[in-house]
């Protein structure tokens, strides 16, 4: 699959699209032969930022920011996976385009896509966690993780789903709120906090979605942390029961 993401084309997007819906269909039937007690349909799209050539933020140590966000999704889907049907945007080291991230949880009509990501800083004491969820802001403000918009120009990708995150605003501002109350009651960090910015991987999503930076990998305290298994699976206790709680509150 990264080799036709080297391509660069339509022709690679359309190939990621199809391999990706093709791998849930796969996963579907399986999930249905083995059991159909789940307590609802309900879809939840875990997407592990960058990956592949595209490290993401890098620590002092050598932790790369895509290993750690992929690794943090895949606790969180065994987490959630008795209860909902959660898929992976990817389940490798291989990178994949903003638009195939957000086109696959569309097409699918998820209903809740998720992006893990971590903090970096020159400053490394900079520390915390913080959940964002799309709010469009002035022009002179800051747009966080710009190089994604660059990258989508670049691939001359049109996506049909400009700013649709719009209409789930109010929602995707609940499941910040719902996350982050569950991460500050049981999670021994710096206190989590939620924040409104116009994110670019968020803006197509036709569902509520956050992005979660869960925290700065550039400061070696939080870094020895998210690398400690136990640490990281409560962490993740804490994600899926902040989703669930959303959930509770939110049927549809
Ligand atoms: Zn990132």
């Amino acid at each position: 699959m990264s080799v036709y993401c080297n391509i660069s084309s339509t022709h690679c997007y359309i190939v990621i699209l199809m391999s990706f819906i093709l791998l849930v269909m796969a996963n579907t039937a399986e999930v249905m032969a083995k059991k159909t007690s789940y307590n609802n349909e309900k879809i939840i799209i875990l997407d592990p930022g960058h990956g592949g050539h595209d490290k993401g933020v890098q620590s002092m140590n050598g932790t790369y920011e895509k290993t750690l966000s992929l690794k943090l999704a895949n606790i969180i889907a065994k987490k959630l996976k008795d209860k909902y049907r959660v898929f992976l945007t990817r389940t490798d080291d291989y990178w994949l385009d903003i638009p195939s991230r957000i086109d696959a949880a569309n097409h699918l009509k998820a209903n809740l896509f998720i992006s893990i990501h971590f903090g970096g800083s020159f400053l490394h004491k900079t520390s915390g966690i913080c959940i964002y969820y799309y709010k469009e802001i002035s022009r002179s403000a800051n747009i966080l993780e710009n190089e994604t918009l660059k990258t989508i120009k670049s691939n001359n990708i049109q996506t049909q789903w400009h700013k649709i995150q719009n209409r789930h605003k109010t929602t995707s501002h609940i499941l910040a709120e719902s996350v982050k109350n569950r991460i500050n009651e049981h999670i021994e960090f710096t206190k989590c906090k939620v924040q409104g910015a116009p994110v670019i991987v968020l803006s197509g999503a036709d569902m509520p979605a956050v992005i979660i930076e869960a925290g700065y990998i550039s400061n070696p305290t939080d870094e020895n942390k998210l690398k400690d298994t136990k640490f990281l699976s409560d962490f993740a206790k804490s994600i899926s029961k902040g989703i669930e709680d959303f959930f509770k509150t939110h049927k549809n």
